[in-house]
């Protein structure tokens, strides 16, 4: 390589991958705000945290999502390992949490078991706002035991709970069922021959989801397809009776929870594995990517990953869209200033800064000791930079009479204080 040649490489500048951003400090508060509100909300609801990895078998995607959605057949980052087996980054985390449920025999605790997990998920979608190639999910999973009705109406209440304490603003909550292997099937049947006889009228996606997944064109957004797809027959009025019984309890559960509905006959979810209940949440600022959440019962997954036949039910809320839709109804908490910017000049005055610093640190204030002496003037102007609330100033004088110089910020007073006094100060300011 020549010298040039070098050079240039080493002038590259690196940008973030497509689809992928760096979340900064004055972004990570208002994440971890919402992270440590879900853990709190989820634990008295009996959830547990599991935490499973971000990359695994493709098989076990390719069997749990289906082979056909589009996160399968054209979304998943998949690469060989050096041992040759196909692996792939999660482009979500339910097939996972079911493969861990088998793996770890957790039939044989009391059922069912609550599981909730957040991280990052892959998929490689065309990004656009509320829409990344890595992006965040905190979803849930409700594992064996019965179907009853409460625990659909439980699982979306978790989820209402934590957008409440959130106050996530303009939220609203579609529920469907999309029936069973029973009733479902004959349904899809219908929808095809139906779809088939209006397929001039669709455009080429909705044209080819007659074939692979009819169910989707519902799902549909394209204007002209709109009139069309209302005349559709619903699924509602061909649910088996268990399936029509147990979607009317689920209502039912919700009304005595407080919980409002719309009903949706149009919500089908893109995952193979979802059967009855289906819901899905927007919100409000979020453009048309504005589904916050997503979720439903899925009975035979489980089953279907080799494990014995389970009960399941869970949902995904898309951080990334909920911490959107929060920021632009001003809901971002501010960014966290420091508490105490210490004005140190002189050798002496430097082990009493460091000292005074542990000792507001312990105290749980948040510090800024610079690590090289600056001027008075300078200091309280970088201070002032930092959004510190108060200067502590220690020079030669202060610490000879062992009076310190507490400066508040925002007015300029100034008031003396003792080592001793310091904390107990500070906390009544
Ligand atoms: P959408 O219809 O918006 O593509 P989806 O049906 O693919 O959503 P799920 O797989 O059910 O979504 O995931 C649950 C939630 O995860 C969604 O409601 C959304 O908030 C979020 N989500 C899904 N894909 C993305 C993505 N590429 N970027 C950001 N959030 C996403
Ligand atoms: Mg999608």
């Amino acid at each position: 390589m020549s010298e040039g040649a070098v050079k240039k490489e080493e002038r590259r500048k690196f940008q973030a991958i497509k689809g992928t951003r760096d979340l900064l400090p004055q972004e990570t508060a208002l994440w971890n705000r919402a992270e440590q509100t879900a853990h709190e909300v989820f634990a008295t609801f009996g959830f547990g945290e599991i935490r499973v990895p971000i990359f695994e078998p493709t098989e076990l995607f390719a069997r749990a999502v289906g082979g056909e959605t589009d996160i399968v057949s054209k979304e998943m980052y998949t690469f060989e390992d050096r041992d040759e087996t196909s692996v792939s980054l999660r482009p979500e985390a339910t097939a996972s949490v079911c493969r861990a449920y088998i793996e770890h025999g957790m039939q044989q605790l009391p059922q069912p078991v609550k599981l909730y997990y957040m991280g990052p998920m892959f998929r490689r979608e065309r990004p656009q706002k509320g829409r990344y190639r890595q992006f965040y999910q905190i979803g849930a999973e409700v594992l064996g035991g019965t179907d009853a009705p409460a625990i659909d109406a439980e699982v979306i209440e978790v989820v209402m709970t934590f957008f409440e304490k959130l106050e996530l603003q303009g939220v609203q909550l579609s529920v469907n069922s999309i029936g069973c292997r029973e009733c479902r099937p004959k349904y899809v049947e219908l929808l095809r021959a139906e779809l088939l006889k209006v397929k001039d009228s669709l455009g080429p996606d909705s044209q080819r989801r007659i074939d692979t997944n009819p169910l989707r064109v519902l799902d549909s957004k394209l204007e002209s397809e709109q009139a069309i797809i209302a005349k559709l027959p619903r699924i509602g009025d061909h649910l088996c009776k268990e399936c029509a019984d147990h979607y009317a309890a689920v209502k039912r559960e919700l009304d005595l929870r407080g919980v409002k509905y719309r009903e949706n006959w149009r919500l089908v979810r893109g995952l193979d594995y979802y059967m009855r209940t289906t819901f899905e949440i927007t919100a409000q600022g979020l453009g048309s990517q504005d589904a916050v959440c997503g979720g439903g019962r899925y009975d035979g997954l489980v089953e279907l990953l080799g494990g014995p036949p389970t009960k399941g039910l869970g949902f995904a809320i898309g951080e990334d869209r909920l911490i959107l839709s929060l920021q632009e109804s001003g809901k971002a908490p501010v960014a966290q200033g420091r508490d105490v910017y210490i004005a140190w000049m002189g050798e002496s005055a430097r082990a009493t800064a460091i000292r005074a610093a542990k000792t507001l640190r312990n105290a749980g204030f948040g510090v800024e000791l610079p690590p090289v002496e600056q001027k008075f003037g300078k200091a309280l102007g970088q201070a002032d930079k930092l959004g510190a609330k108060y200067a502590l100033i220690l020079g030669d004088n202060e610490v000879t009479s062992g009076e310190w110089t507490l400066k508040t910020l925002v007015d300029g007073t100034q008031r003396k204080v003792t080592e001793q006094q310091l904390i107990a100060d500070l906390k009544k300011l």
